[in-house]
């Protein structure tokens, strides 16, 4: 399970890789400073990781049974670590987020740092060795402190957070939700209003195909084959004007 934040997605070799790259790619010499620093600090946490489990893995190399259940670390690894994660998938680049956009990097980081706070919370939720959860506890913080650091990075740059790059949205187009899903369903599902879209410049949009109502719709009443193919065409005119736009 340790090897989640070994080589897993939200690990550290993918956290220091991460950060120390989008670090050498960044023109800003505060926050190159802070992506090196946090990438330095993520290295350092990999050889924490990787001693803890490595501890905890050690005893399969000798031990049979541990060795049926995972022959890859036993059997293939020695009973020590590699750059795998927990269900033994190689660790690869494609795991690292960096765009060259320093606000748009800061935000992958920030949401980063929040996985791998999590992932740590359920790892110690599922441990029992006093001095294991002490060093994942000590881990789980310092993500939380990276994501204030990062945070403030971000603010600190002074941008509207909706302003991405240089190419400003389409008027309107930019404020109108489109409400697609029914809002309909076996399970209590509803059709929900919140500040997502509703208030401010939001404007709904309801979906083409629904505006006969939801007992119109192509298989809700066991339905009427003409109806249904009455419906069809305009669910696709609708997707297709959209894409356009
Ligand atoms: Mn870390
Ligand atoms: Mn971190």
């Amino acid at each position: 399970m340790l090897l989640e934040q070994f080589g897993g997605a939200n690990g550290e070799l993918a956290a220091a890789m991460q950060y120390t790259i989008q670090g050498l790619n960044c023109d800003d010499p505060g926050r190159k400073d802070l992506l090196m620093d946090i990438g330095t600090e993520e290295l350092s946490h990999l050889e924490v990781v990787g001693t803890l489990a490595r501890l905890h893995l050690k005893p399969m190399k000798a031990g049979r049974d541990a060795a049926e259940v995972d022959p890859l670390i036993a059997i293939a690894g020695g009973g020590g670590v590699s750059l795998f994660n927990s269900m033994g998938d190689a660790w690869t680049a494609d795991y690292l987020k960096i765009t060259g956009e320093l606000d748009v990097d800061l935000r992958s980081n920030i949401a980063a740092e929040a996985r791998a706070k999590i992932v740590y919370e359920r790892l110690i939720n599922l441990c029992d060795d006093p001095g294991s959860k002490d060093a994942l506890q000590f881990l789980m913080t310092r993500e939380i402190t990276h994501m204030k650091a990062f945070t403030a990075a971000l603010e600190s740059m002074g941008k509207d957070p909706f302003s991405i790059g240089e190419i400003a949205p389409t008027p309107v187009l930019v404020d109108q939700y489109f409400n697609d899903s029914t809002g309909v369903g076996d399970e209590g599902e509803t059709d929900a209003r919140g500040p997502w879209n509703e208030g401010g410049e939001w404007k709904i949009v309801e979906a083409k195909q629904l505006e006969g109502g939801v007992e119109n719709l192509a298989g809700a009443d066991g339905g009427s084959q003409t109806k249904n193919k009455q419906k069809q065409p305009s669910q696709r005119e609708t997707v297709k004007t959209r894409r356009r736009a």
